[in-house]
């Protein structure tokens, strides 16, 4: 098997389609090397990541044909270089680098200056006629290799570069003579040894074998290990790093010389504006380091025209070439450019949405290319306030929870919601911090600048609510403790009432006091960019497994409020895919009216509570589906956990709320007892309420069907569709549907309308999708409910998992968390025998998920590919939902041509 690669001298034994094997580095520098482009690039070869692939496999070895080759080709870089390793007249010096397929910034090791010894320090001196620079790069290989390689503490050698600094009494690195460098090198060489129990290393192979490992083994140092992790990256999706070996050519070698980083546009904004920044007289490191401020590029411009116009030309030829922005690290030496790295450049949400559309402006991509560049999660940047960057850099994390719903949020903590409100009343901004959330916070939730939550996961109330609202949130964060009112404790450290905290709900991460935030910004391009991706989707075609043609793909949103009816259609929903109605009684008066309700003694009781509900349902509904326009409203009947809206767990909380509802404690206090659950989320909940109440849901479609009504007498649209939860069996269906129609005949009757409305069930328990053929008997439509779908095909309880899902991950027992991700083995392959069985009874059926995984990007993928005709998601996940679902269709098509 080729293990190695050779570059250079005009040619390449690689090209850009082997990123795989070579590493983005690797592939990109061979690409670079050879025609078309024929860039000056130092020679070098690189080590496939199949090495280090078998590197691992073989416990930390290599295969023993790796030898000879990089003998080889270690032979003709030195060839073609005219210089051997370890020469003591002429050194050939090269640098060791590392590069997988994804590129991964600073994460992994690289050694420069690789081949210098004792003896070929003293040849490079003679060959360079510098004493000085010869002697420093010797000093930075015995630092780097010592550290990098050989694991020596850092901080000793800057220990010794310190104490000789001091000595010769001056402050920077380039103050130091050769004399001091040769000093430096002499104690680096002692406490290496000190430290090795063994000499420096002088064989220049020896060293070289020791860089590789080094690389190799960075692979899996824990910040690769983590960039992995946050990046999604799954272990084993990669086969590891590639190394590069390239020989060395010097920026440090006077003020002909020099190194520098660039962007083909602005990797902040997309703007096509040539940028970046550089140093004279340097070495890389100097530049990452921060020892010296670097300079603009632009003023390179001034000072060397020559170097400046030759590197714009190679930024016009490389964007042309790779059709992306490109990020460029060069180095001159003597007044010869070179370039030693290009890769596609990572870049802001808004700087990757105006870059794909410019480009497709420009002709350099089409609109499948643009609409594929962008990441769907970075458009959540467009769209949330942001943690500022270098506000972050110095600010102080102390705790991480679940990220569970994105934006940065700062304000001054309190602990209960009435005190979130009272304090926002008062002008001030808080973030309110509890161990959970219920209904009763919502106005609290609502004032806040973010939310933080000790306990619960993903889709807990905190979770949804948040996200419904655009509020950032961090949950599940058990490094915060409740101490007393007054309160918290966070690893130990005490966070009274008003103290400042600042949450970051996209990364989980809390942090003490306030973090500058900056305010979201949409750009037109957005609105250009979105429109591709409805237009891709839109025009999309599929055939599902069980051979059904699907077309169009659409994106709702999930909105319980006016308000959120307002988001959705502002970040373009094509309709609403669920209205939790419970959701509606959040608020007063509604909530203790529902409330008495709830603790209704009797029908006719519970009847006369309705009755006052009614005409505040009637208005939410009527202001929703008017705001839609005319685009589809599915509306879900009732789904309480009824004990959520009854929360008196205190002597004192069931007093004030007998006091509310104006009824005896002690009558309360039972009925409290009555409907307390031991598995309130597989209790008495969704649909069963209406098999025992009847009552309740006829009251819904009434306030549905007179809302809908009242639209059509003012000549307005609407498109309302009726939903009924935690279905288990077509009983339910059946019963149910006929009690509402007639309601609605009523309605009809009393108001001189006509008014159908489409009846569905959500499929939301295995039995139900088991059972899918029977039911879709019965229902126009199926949603998918994934939040309970996954709660029982798991058994895993939604509120508790937080607990321990955590290790399941880390021991890689399950890849995602299945509340994040739809789980392909388990709740997907149920939506699948359901789409197969639904559809043979009914071939119109229309299937759409409102479970949280309708806004997240993988779940979409599947959602695509399994037929469903849409998704719906909170509204602030709209944007990234109408991207990911066109980047569906896109992936599926070209995995099926
Ligand atoms: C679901 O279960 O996926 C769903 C949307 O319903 P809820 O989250 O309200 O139980
Ligand atoms: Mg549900």
């Amino acid at each position: 098997m080729k293990y190695v690669y050779f570059f250079g001298n005009g040619d390449a034994d690689g090209d850009e389609s082997m990123r795989a094997e070579l590493g983005g580095k690797g592939a990109n520098l061979a690409q670079m090397a050879k025609a078309p482009l024929s860039l000056p690039v130092p020679a070098g070869f690189t080590i496939t990541t199949d090495v280090c692939q078998k590197y691992y496999e073989l416990g930390r070895k290599y295969p023993e044909e790796l030898y000879p080759q990089v003998d080889e080709y270690l032979a003709k870089l030195e060839s073609v270089m005219g210089k051997k390793l370890g020469d003591e007249n002429d050194p050939l010096l090269v640098s060791v680098r590392s590069g997988a397929a994804i590129s991964m910034p600073g994460m992994m090791d690289t050694i420069l200056n690789l081949g210098l010894n004792d003896k070929a320090v003293e040849g490079l001196t003679k060959k360079t006629g510098n004493e000085r620079f010869a002697w420093d790069a010797y000093r930075r290989f015995i630092q780097m290799y010592g550290d990098v390689a050989m694991g020596v503490d850092h901080d000793k050698f800057e220990a010794i570069i310190d104490e000789v600094k001091e000595k010769a009494g001056v402050k920077q690195d380039t103050e130091l003579t050769t004399e001091n460098l040769k000093e430096i090198v002499s104690k680096y060489k002692a406490m290496y040894k000190k430290e090795k129990g063994e000499d420096f290393p002088q064989d220049a192979k020896q060293q070289m074998w020791g860089a590789i490992g080094a690389v190799f083994g960075s692979w899996m140092n824990p910040r690769a290990i983590k960039y992995r992790k946050l990046n999604n990256i799954k272990e084993g999706a990669l086969k590891g790093t590639a190394v590069t070996v390239m020989a060395m050519v010097f920026g440090n070698k006077g003020e002909t010389s020099g190194t520098g980083v660039c962007f083909s546009r602005d990797p902040s904004t997309g703007e096509n504006v040539f940028m970046g920044e550089y140093l004279m007289n340097a070495q890389g490191e100097d530049v990452v380091a921060g020892i010296r401020t670097p300079q603009k590029l632009a003023q390179l411009e001034q000072t060397n025209k020559k170097i400046y116009d030759e590197l714009c030309q190679i930024r016009d030829r490389l964007e042309k070439h790779y059709h992306d922005m490109q990020d460029m690290e060069f180095t001159v030496e003597e007044g010869k450019l070179y370039m030693l790295q290009c890769r596609n450049g990572k870049r802001t949400g808004a700087a990757a949405v105006k870059m794909a559309v410019d480009m497709v402006k420009e002709g350099l991509i089409d609109k499948e290319t643009a609409i594929m560049r962008v990441e769907p999660e970075q458009l959540n940047q467009l769209l949330l306030p942001q943690l500022d960057k270098d506000a972050v850099k110095k600010a102080t994390e102390i705790a991480a929870g679940l990220n569970a719903s994105p934006g940065a949020g700062c304000g001054q903590i309190v602990f209960t919601a009435e005190e979130a409100e009272e304090w926002a009343k008062n002008g001030k901004k808080v973030l309110l911090v509890r161990k959970e959330t219920s209904p009763d916070d919502i106005a609290g939730m609502a004032v806040s600048q973010g939310i933080l939550t000790s306990t619960g996961g993903r889709t807990s109330h905190a979770a949804v609510v948040a996200r419904g609202m655009g509020t950032p949130c961090v949950c599940g964060c058990s490094d915060v403790t409740f101490k007393d009112a007054e309160t918290v404790v966070i690893k130990g450290k005490n966070y009274k009432k008003g103290d400042f905290l600042t949450i970051d709900g996209a990364t989980g991460l809390v942090y003490e006091g306030q973090v500058a935030v900056k305010p979201a910004t949409i750009s037109g391009d957005l609105e250009t960019f979105l429109g591709w991706a409805d237009e891709i989707r839109a025009n999309s075609e599929r055939v599902t497994e069980s051979g059904n043609t699907v077309k169009g793909f659409d994106i709702y949103a999930n909105g319980d409020t006016p308000q959120n009816a307002i988001d959705a259609f502002r970040f373009g929903a094509m309709g609403i895919g669920l209205c939790r109605t419970e959701h509606m009684f959040f608020d007063e008066p509604k909530l203790t009216d529902f409330q008495k309700m709830i603790i209704s003694e009797d029908t006719a009781a519970r009847k006369e509570n309705l009755a006052k509900i009614l005409p505040h349902q009637q208005k939410d509904f009527y202001e929703i589906i008017k705001t839609m326009e005319g685009r589809p409203v599915t509306i879900r009947l009732l789904d309480p956990p009824l004990n959520e809206f009854i929360q008196a767990e205190t002597d004192s909380q069931l007093t004030a709320l007998a006091q509310k509802l104006g009824v005896d404690k002690e009558a309360l206090s039972r009925k409290v007892m009555q409907l307390a659950e031991h598995n309130p989320m597989l209790g008495h909940r969704g649909c069963r309420l209406a098999i025992t109440y009847p009552e309740i849901y006829e009251m819904q479609v009434e306030a549905i069907a007179r809302a809908t009504a009242q639209l059509e007498k003012e000549s307005k649209k609407h498109n309302v569709l009726i939903m009924i939860p935690n279905v288990v069996s077509y009983n339910e269906v059946e019963q149910i549907r006929k009690q509402a129609e007639a309601v609605i005949d009523k309605v009809n009757k009393e108001k001189g309308v006509n008014l159908k409305f489409e009846i569905g069930s959500m499929i939301e328990f295995p039995r139900a999708a088991l059972s899918a053929g029977k039911i879709a008997k019965y229902a126009d439509f199926f949603s998918f409910g994934t939040n309970d779908l996954t709660q029982t095909t798991f058994g895993f309880s939604r509120d508790d998992y937080g607990k321990f899902i955590e290790s399941y991950l880390q021991q890689r027992i399950l890849e995602d968390d299945p509340f994040a991700t739809l789980d392909e083995d388990g709740p997907a392959a149920l939506m699948e025998i359901a789409e197969e069985k639904g559809r043979t009874v009914n071939q119109h059926l229309h299937l759409g998920i409102c479970g949280e995984h309708g806004g997240d990007p993988a779940s979409i993928h599947i959602c695509y590919r399994i037929g469903l005709n849409y998704v719906s998601c909170s509204p602030y996940r709209v944007p990234l939902a109408r991207l990911a679902g066109a980047q569906a269709v896109i992936d599926y098509e070209r995995k099926h041509q």
